[in-house]
């Protein structure tokens, strides 16, 4: 019996590889061409692959490693070697993607058994008898996960006597704030081969734009050891924690990291554990006093609620969810998103983050790049596609809940309602709009700014659909109170918006 691990399972003490004699693994470079995939994330994912499997080697563990260009290459010259073999593989996260697995195998005469993913929080099992009938929860399931978890409890109530402290961890932080460098992790050989061959690939790509030429990348310096990975927990431990929480939803123009954690690309291809992170984050406040309540709980609740929550929606609203569009939303994705030009001083800056660093965090996820999708009217499968390619943490499992459903409205399987905001969000949370060649006080007219023109004309497109939902009475009683003229004129504008966009004059 071997281990076949996958790129996304790269921990050495959870799941069958712990105390496996024989691994398997395959690396398989097809996927690279499949997408516009940005070179940070092909280097992070093969990268930490390769590390893995010399890390094994070096522990004594016998380690078949097959560079190919499919899995069904691989598997082939596994099944040539060992003929019959039998293999056990942690469950993907990914629809398909386990029994995709276990017929290409079965076809070459061996088996494989498909075991729980231990490198998630939450089983199937809690999960169903937690959720009944959608709309899921998301703070329901949350405290279920700390009650099962005993994280963050004392007696079975909430430390400090409340679940959720949000309501402080939305402040903008003053004028000249300024935060720690994140760390950046040198390049060792293994990893420096793998970028050499992501920046310089060429070939068949079946993709528009052809090939990952769209991004800009700086050289790569995200974790992709075990060591790397620890120490980067420990310097967001010691040195960005305190503060986390307060800001986390700030965007400054000069500040990509802020106090945010960059764990992500790293917890999503095993290199980290989510319990082992949640476990060293509250210990780490427990000797620190400066570290105050709303930022341990802040964090607790992203990654013990939602990461969790977002595997298991997208396993509920799988295969419908990928191509949900409940809004019937189709536009096509506009170019700035690929190439950052546009006078819009949010987006350019954001996208640019992107095409540098593979990487922005969740309220520029969520209130910039989706948000514009959503009230500009893009397709929602077309969006995702775009996350799927850009970012270093992404995966069809996370992006789809993230970008389809919570930014996207696309299904409602737990979304109540659109995350659709005006340029008043992005100015209260930002230091965009002061220098925007855009007014961000204008909604119609030259110069007005697009997201104020786009989230009026998205609330009057979708009255019928949306004018009911009790969540959006107040907007759209604000709606009602524009006239006829005053709507025209939104609709005018919006109409020009969208040329810009399509002629790159955004
Ligand atoms: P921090 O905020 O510092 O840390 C919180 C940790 O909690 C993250 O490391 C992450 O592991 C976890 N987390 C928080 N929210 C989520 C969430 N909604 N879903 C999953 N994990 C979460 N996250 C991804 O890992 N991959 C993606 O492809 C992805 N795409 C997104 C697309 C959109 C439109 C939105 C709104 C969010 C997306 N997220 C995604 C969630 C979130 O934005 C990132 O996990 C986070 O920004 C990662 O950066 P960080 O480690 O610095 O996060």
């Amino acid at each position: 019996m071997a281990v076949l691990v996958l790129g996304d399972q790269l921990h050495p003490e959870y799941g069958p590889a712990a105390d496996a004699d024989r691994v398997v693994m395959v690396e398989a470079t097809a996927f690279a061409r499949r997408r516009a995939y940005h070179p940070h994330k092909l280097t992070l994912v093969f990268a930490a692959m390769r590390q893995f499997r010399d890390r094994l080697r070096e522990s004594g563990t016998a380690v078949d490693y097959y560079e190919c260009e499919t899995f069904a290459d691989g598997f082939d010259a596994h099944f040539e070697t060992y003929p019959g073999d039998d293999l056990v593989v942690m469950e993907s996260p990914s629809y398909g993607t386990s029994d995709r697995l276990s017929s290409l195998v079965k076809q070459r005469g061996g088996t494989l058994e498909v075991v729980e993913n231990g490198l998630f929080l939450s089983t199937r099992e809690q999960w169903d008898a937690y959720a009944g009938d959608p709309p899921y929860r998301h703070e329901n399931f949350y405290r279920m996960m700390r009650r099962e978890t005993g994280y963050l409890m004392a007696d079975g109530d909430p430390v400090g006597g409340e679940w959720n402290y949000d309501d402080e961890n939305q402040q903008f932080p003053g004028e000249g704030y300024e935060t720690p460098d994140p760390p950046r992790y040198e390049m060792d050989e293994t990893t420096r081969e793998v970028w050499e061959w992501a920046t310089e690939l060429d070939g068949s790509y079946d993709t528009d734009p052809p090939g990952p030429e769209w991004a800009d990348p700086e050289p790569f310096f995200w974790p992709t050891t075990r060591e790397q990975a620890l120490d980067a927990l420990d310097s967001f431990v010691d040195e960005r924690l305190a503060e986390f929480g307060p800001y986390q939803d700030a965007m400054l123009d000069d500040d990509w990291s802020l106090n945010h954690a960059l764990l992500s690309g790293a917890i999503n291809v095993g290199l980290l554990h989510p319990g082992e992170v949640i476990e060293a984050v509250i210990e780490g406040a427990r000797e620190q006093p400066d570290a105050p309540l709303n930022s341990v709980e802040g964090f607790t609740r992203q990654l013990l609620g939602w990461r969790e929550f977002m595997r298991h929606t997208y396993r509920e609203g799988m295969p419908e969810l990928a191509s949900a569009n409940q809004l019937d939303a189709t536009e096509d994705l506009p170019a700035a998103f690929w190439t950052g030009e546009t006078d819009m001083r949010c987006l350019s800056d954001v996208v640019d983050g992107v095409r540098e660093r593979g990487y922005s965090h969740h309220i520029e996820r969520l209130m910039i790049l989706s948000n514009f999708a959503l009230v500009y009217g893009v397709e929602p499968a077309q969006l995702n596609e775009w996350f799927h390619a850009g970012y270093v943490d992404a995966y069809h499992w996370v992006t789809t809940p993230n970008v389809v459903e919570m930014g996207s409205f696309g299904q409602g399987i737990f979304a109540t309602k659109p995350y659709a905001s005006s340029a008043n969000y992005v100015n209260k949370m930002s230091d965009y709009c002061g220098d925007c060649d855009y007014y961000h006080t204008k909604t119609t007219g030259d110069g007005a700014c697009p997201f104020n023109t786009l989230y009026w004309e998205f609330l009057d497109r979708n009255e019928d659909r949306l004018g009911d939902n009790h969540r959006m009475g107040l907007v759209y009683s604000h709606l009602d109170n524009k006239d006829d003229e005053e709507r025209a004129a939104i609709r005018e504008r919006a109409s020009e918006v969208r040329s810009m966009a399509e002629s790159m004059e955004l």
